[in-house]
């Protein structure tokens, strides 16, 4: 059973990547890829956990996009994790995520949110500050009843706490993954709230960019969207991923490595001369 996209606490996950590795094979996950937001640091706890376990770890990562004034997420798969082009990319990224964590903090501190950054970081540890750490914080001081609230009143673009990134063009994320001889992926397709038409937009400048493959089967895609998603991989011959996107246990409608199959006329990933997992 694959499950290629979830999170750890190098991200804004709620486990470690050696629980998440446990998780996955008491799941009865076969192959992992461990997908944290713009960073690899959690890949090498990851593999060396897998080898305990017996299950196969893939590298991973899920880099953050601005793409027409929109966010995308191009998750790369089974790319060497020591390339130095990647490896420049994402701490350049993670630099744009410090100052936009800066930045949102200035504005939530106003709002009433209390020493923020300082709180925020805490709460990160070693990891890199993500939105979800600051709607933690709003719902433990009590400014929002959960973090679902907390983005839609606070975080959401548009809303007293948001700040625009800068992340990276989509052809630069996809050279990353492509340079570093990984898969490149375009995440939850049906994660962006965008209209039919945005979403073919979406993965029609994808494809044109060099992208390989879309996410078909996701922890919250219904069986309609995924045959759409189906279909715009037909369209542009683009592999099939499949992948939860499992941050924490909390997400009570999502398990990590319950996922669908996609579509059995889709060459999938794994079927991939590229694809396979990383030696920690
Ligand atoms: P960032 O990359 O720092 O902008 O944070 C984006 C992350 O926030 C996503 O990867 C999700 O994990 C999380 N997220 C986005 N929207 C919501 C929401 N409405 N409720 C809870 N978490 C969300
Ligand atoms: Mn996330
Ligand atoms: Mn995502
Ligand atoms: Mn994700």
């Amino acid at each position: 059973m694959y499950d290629l996209h979830c999170h750890s606490t190098a991200s804004d996950g709620r486990l470690s990547p050696g629980e998440l590795v446990a998780l996955a094979a008491e799941n009865g996950v076969t192959t992992l890829a461990l997908t944290d937001h713009d960073t690899v640091d959690g890949l090498a706890p990851a593999a060396s956990a897998a080898a305990v376990y017996g299950i196969a770890l893939v590298a991973g990562v899920e880099i953050s996009v601005s793409w027409r004034r929109r966010t995308l997420h191009i998750v790369g798969l089974a790319f060497d994790p020591a390339d130095p082009f990647l490896a420049a990319g994402l701490a350049g990224l993670q630099a744009e995520r410090g100052r936009r964590a800066a930045r949102m903090a200035e504005k939530l501190e106003k709002i009433g949110l209390a020493d923020a950054l300082a709180r925020a970081q805490a709460m990160a540890g070693d990891g890199h500050i993500a939105r979800p750490h600051f709607a933690r914080l709003l719902v433990a001081d009590g400014l929002c009843p959960d973090t679902n609230q907390a983005f839609r009143r606070y975080l959401k673009p548009g809303r007293p706490g948001h700040v625009c990134a800068e992340w990276v063009e989509l052809e630069a994320a996809i050279g990353w993954i492509r340079g570093a001889d990984g898969i490149a992926v375009l995440a939850h397709p049906f994660g962006y709230r965008f209209s039919g038409a945005w979403r073919r937009r979406a993965v029609a400048a994808f494809a044109e960019a060099g992208g390989q493959a879309l996410e078909i089967c996701t922890g919250s895609s219904d069986p309609a969207q995924e045959s759409t998603a189906a279909e715009d991989a037909r369209r542009h011959g683009l592999l099939a991923s499949v992948g939860s996107d499992f941050h924490a246990r909390e997400q009570a409608w999502l398990r990590l490595g319950r996922l669908r199959r996609p579509a059995a006329d889709l060459r999938t990933v794994w079927q991939d001369s590229k694809f396979g997992p990383l030696h920690g």
